[in-house]
């Protein structure tokens, strides 16, 4: 049969066939959607707030679910009760409903499709009646339903092409198909949305695939491509689900082969030093320990000797729930360093935090000929001025601190290892700090995971993780309650009966904004004054905030150490770290204002002892989620599980700050649902920048030029050559 070739097909024929020409995504981030008619400065600007400027961001702007009208039935074969699709004609019109000011609410149509007549009703929508005139072919789709006759209750109507077989797409993007519903605001409705995405995909035309083909193949994944087709107008729920996989992937696949390739140029030009210890400073302190190591300890501080003997820098998390006896790893890294030669330095978050180290590390010491220092930024000039002098001529092997360790000032004789402990957010661009000033140290993070194991293969993708999966035994779970106001009084009396056989206790007021820093302040002042005063008059009570001046902190923590203190109320400067084993119970005032993984930290204050410890939450939730996160804590124990709690909570988007972890934001990938994916990814993502380390190989110019888009700046220097 001859094709009728009419002059506008002739035309469609001549553009789509010959060159299939390909375009990048880079190509597409340099378009702008201003080049697609109907983009005036009006919708130019309402895509701007949805973050849309260019054809890439449109073809990315993905939608939130899809309205399945793709069940498309006969008339005569439609049952009541099933939400189906017809196509027909219009027959007639009329209103429906009791008029209101002389307008029915709203209209029936008539339509007829070969096989049967029915009536389909739309509510409101009063501009469509002009167009539904007989003959008018429309998609309705709707449930099928029974009242006084069969009818369908039409949820979407649309007038459609001549002959929908012609147009290639079905019903054009609104009709008789999965309908993609994006995410949209008040200057742009969901229906020009659905258009404008519609034509920005045949404006882009083929999109070139930046992963190499061997991998999708492996992953039996679509082409890019054909997944953002099947993501914006799927064909069929199986190809949307391997199309979002795809993306997923795809998103993850950048982020790993840009942290692969980091790791492999770190390798390539680092070296480190090669720490050699010969045990003369770590045999006598692990024997001299008052306890024996978990095996876990073990395990881990083995995993941290043996990559510090490699020439190549170490790069290590060790991850371990509060209490899990992270320190004790720390400072084995520290004395393997000394031992070797150089200087170790640990850096802590808080200078509470720093101080306690500096104590109870340089208590453990005493006895060993290396010399331990304090340096944080509230030293007097003199004393700052000698701990900077022991520092930069070798005579301290191990510097304790906060962030007044890498600031501009301070050299060290060699410093050969970092310890960073309890640094929840360290990411990639933070950890370069020190290695920028020349030398390479090993590093090793400490966290008490806020965040899920797997997690951390994302975010500190270029890290080994080391677990400490094990408790000291001994530890009892710490018996977490919720109480409101009214059963405030009863809590300080349970904790009364702890003080009373000779134990310590926490109280910590409430959070205040840090803006507010007076505030906070008077906040603990008056809980100081109204446990001091009314409820534990009898005891000793004292204060610690962070606006005291570090003499004054040291003195209440030296004080509450030797139990010269009993209660001790304190703002969140005690939330890291602090170690107190006799204190045994703590009372968290206004809970509600707290992170889930703040509230197990602070509960951790008092895992340590061997007394059953007490967590009392006073709070009154006014929100879902504050109320989730604190049934959370009463329930849960483990870190780990708490942190994926927290995660379903909160969402996944503010995991990444991207300022401060040097890692872009998940847009489709859910690291919780995709973990998966993730594994994979990481996996094909190494193996690929194995065998092409800086990605030259022409074949990964547009994977290359794709990792270095989305990583920008954090990793421009990654690709140096
Ligand atoms: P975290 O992992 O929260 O930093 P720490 O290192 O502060 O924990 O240790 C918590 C407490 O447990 C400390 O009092 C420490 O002395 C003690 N501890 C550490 N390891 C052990 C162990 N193997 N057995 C008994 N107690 C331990
Ligand atoms: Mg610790």
């Amino acid at each position: 049969m001859a094709w009728p070739i009419s002059r506008n097909a002739a035309a469609v024929r001549e553009t789509a066939h010959p060159v299939v020409e390909r375009v990048t995504l880079a190509d597409l981030r340099a378009r702008l959607a201003t080049e697609l008619p109907g983009v005036g400065p009006r919708i130019e600007a309402a895509l701007k707030q949805l973050g849309v400027a260019s054809l890439a961001d449109l073809v990315s702007h993905y939608p939130s679910r899809h309205e399945d009208l793709s069940n498309v039935k006969r008339i005569a074969d439609l049952r009541v009760g099933e939400r189906a699709t017809v196509v027909g004609r219009v027959v007639s019109l009329r209103p429906v409903g009791r008029p209101v000011r002389g307008r029915a609410p709203g209209f029936a149509v008539q339509l007829y499709d070969g096989t049967g007549y029915i009536p389909a009703t739309v509510w409101g929508r009063h501009w469509l009646a002009g167009q539904l005139v007989p003959e008018v072919r429309v998609v309705v789709s709707g449930e099928v339903q029974r009242k006084y006759g069969i009818q369908i209750s039409a949820k979407s109507i649309e007038v459609v092409d001549e002959d929908p077989a012609d147009s290639g797409d079905g019903f054009g993007p609104h009709a008789g198909r999965f309908v993609p519903v994006y995410p949209v605001n008040k200057g742009i409705q969901a229906r020009r949305m659905r258009t404008l995405i519609h034509r920005s995909l045949d404006a882009a035309g083929r999109i070139l695939d930046p992963l190499p083909a061997s991998i999708l193949l492996g992953q039996n994944l679509p082409s890019l491509h054909d997944a953002i087709h099947e993501v914006h107008f799927p064909t069929d729920r199986p190809r949307l689900k391997s199309a979002m996989r795809r993306l997923v992937f795809h998103e993850l696949f950048l982020i790993q082969t840009g942290l692969a390739a980091r790791k492999a140029r770190l390798e390539k030009t680092e070296f480190g030093g090669r720490h050699e210890g010969d045990g003369r400073l770590l045999n006598p302190f692990l024997k001299e320990l008052p306890f024996g190591l978990t095996g876990a300890q073990e395990r881990v501080i083995e995993e941290v000797l043996s990559d510090m003997r490699l020439e190549k820098p170490m790069r290590r998390l060790v991850q371990g729930d509060v209490g899990s006896g992270k320190t004790v790893v720390a400072v084995a890294a520290l004395l393997s360093a000394v031992e070797s030669g150089g200087q170790g330095a640990l850096m802590a978050p808080t200078e509470v935090l720093a101080e306690q180290h500096y104590l109870s590390i340089s208590a453990a010491l005493a006895d060993l000929p290396v010399k331990v220092v304090l340096l944080t930024g509230s030293l007097s000039t003199a004393e700052r001025k000698a701990a900077l002098e022991s520092v930069a001529g070798g005579e301290a092997g191990i510097v304790i601190g906060t962030h007044a360790l890498i600031q501009k000032g301070v050299e060290f004789w060699d410093l050969s290892l970092v310890v960073v402990d309890e640094q929840h957010r360290f990411g990639v661009s933070q950890r370069t700090v020190f290695r920028e000033k020349g030398t390479t140290p090993d590093t090793l993070v400490i966290t008490a995971t806020p965040i899920p194991r797997t997690l951390s293969l994302t975010l500190y993708g270029d890290l080994e993780v080391s677990v400490i999966d094990e408790l000291p035994p001994g530890r009892k779970p710490v018996e977490t309650e919720l109480v409101d106001l009214a059963g405030r009084e009863a809590a300080y009396e349970i904790v009364r009966g702890e003080l009373e056989a000779g134990r310590q206790a926490y109280a910590i007021c409430p959070l205040v904004e840090e803006s507010e820093a007076l505030e906070d302040v008077r906040a603990a002042e008056e809980l100081f004054d109204e446990l001091s005063e009314e409820i534990f008059p009898e005891r000793k009570v004292g204060l610690l905030h962070g606006r005291m001046k570090a003499e004054e902190k040291r003195r209440v923590m030296a004080a509450f150490r030797a139990r010269e203190i009993e209660v001790l109320v304190a703002t969140v400067v005690v939330e890291v770290g602090v170690d107190v084993p006799n204190a045994s119970a703590i009372v968290i005032e206004g809970a509600e204002r707290f992170g889930l993984s703040q509230l197990h930290q602070l509960r951790g204050r008092v895992c340590r002892g061997l007394h059953p410890p007490k967590c009392f939450l006073v709070a009154e939730p006014k929100t879902d989620d504050a109320a989730k996160r604190l049934d959370a804590l009463c329930e849960h124990q483990d870190g780990f599980r708490l942190s994926e709690v927290d995660l379903q909570i909160r969402g996944e988007g503010t995991l990444f700050g991207s300022r401060q972890s040097g890692m872009p934001d998940l847009k489709v990938a859910k690291l919780l649902r995709d973990i998966d994916v993730l594994v994979e990814a990481r996996r094909e993502a190494f193996t690929l920048v194995a065998g092409d380390p800086t990605l030259k190989n022409p074949a990964h110019r547009p994977l290359r030029r794709e990792v270095k888009d989305l990583l920008g700046a954090n990793v421009e220097w990654l690709f140096r050559e």
